[in-house]
């Protein structure tokens, strides 16, 4: 069948030079793909088209065969919030907010009760080996578990794609590797597919498959060799 999301010939301008031309890309259920390249070469952009926050000046995104341009604001926003989660590199959980409760809001905002939605985003703490720091805030823990809180976030709503931009960016090798180790597993569980943007070969290496972009163009690591 169909991939589960295809980019195709995106095109994306901000200023005279564009940050895509071109670019297409398939993701299938389930696999992890990492977007390698150069800073500045359209990553970012093509992982923003391809969630639905940025918009293509050329070129479609379809999610299981819906073309996002046909959807509403709104459609594409519920869209963003039931099937896809986001990791970032950094700034992410509301520092109001414990760790726990920062876990739990994407159940919240879909309407889950306080009590199941605390039990599923504790469970989920567990799983990203940071069950400790459920009471605290993101400003009291390390940037490691931050990282591994906002993972539990991204997935405790069971999405069908995450898109991880730079989630081991402002991490050291050590703890970077344990984020990616435990996003990739969980995500190998569930069954969601992951786009992750890095250029740390480490990082990478837990994909099941690379994509380079270049000059806002995405190929398959096999066609540049
Ligand atoms: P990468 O993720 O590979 O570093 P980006 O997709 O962030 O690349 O950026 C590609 C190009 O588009 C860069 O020249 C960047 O400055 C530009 N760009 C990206 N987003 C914006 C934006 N919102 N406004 C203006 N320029 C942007
Ligand atoms: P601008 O071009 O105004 O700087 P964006 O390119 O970020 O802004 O697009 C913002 C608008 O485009 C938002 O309303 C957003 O929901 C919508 N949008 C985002 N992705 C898509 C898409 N794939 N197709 C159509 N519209 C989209």
């Amino acid at each position: 069948g169909e991939p589960l999301l295809v980019g195709d010939d995106l095109h994306r301008s901000f200023g005279p030079t564009p940050a895509l031309a071109g670019a297409s890309i398939s993701v299938r259920a389930g696999e992890v793909v990492a977007v390698m390249g150069p800073s500045g070469s359209g990553k970012s952009t093509l992982l923003h088209c391809l969630a639905g926050i940025v918009r293509p000046d050329r070129g479609s995104v379809r999610y299981r065969g819906t073309e996002l341009a046909t959807l509403s604001d709104a459609g594409r926003s519920a869209l963003r919030r039931r099937e896809f989660g986001f990791v970032f590199q950094f700034g992410q959980l509301v520092p109001e907010l414990t760790c726990l409760e920062n876990v739990a809001l994407p159940l919240r905002l879909e309407r889950v009760p306080r009590r199941e939605a605390e039990r599923r985003a504790g469970e989920w703490l567990a799983r990203l080996e940071v069950a400790d720091v459920a009471g605290k805030r993101p400003g009291e823990v390390s940037g490691g578990q931050g990282q591994r809180v906002a993972v539990a976030r991204a997935l405790v709503t069971g999405p069908r794609v995450v898109f991880a931009d730079e989630p081991t960016g402002a991490l050291d090798s050590l703890n970077g590797e344990r984020v990616m180790r435990l996003l990739a597993g969980a995500a190998r569980e569930t069954g969601a597919a992951v786009l992750l943007v890095t250029h740390e070969p480490r990082v990478a290496a837990y994909s099941d498959r690379e994509v380079v972009v270049r000059d806002g163009r995405a190929r398959s690591l096999e066609q540049v060799a």
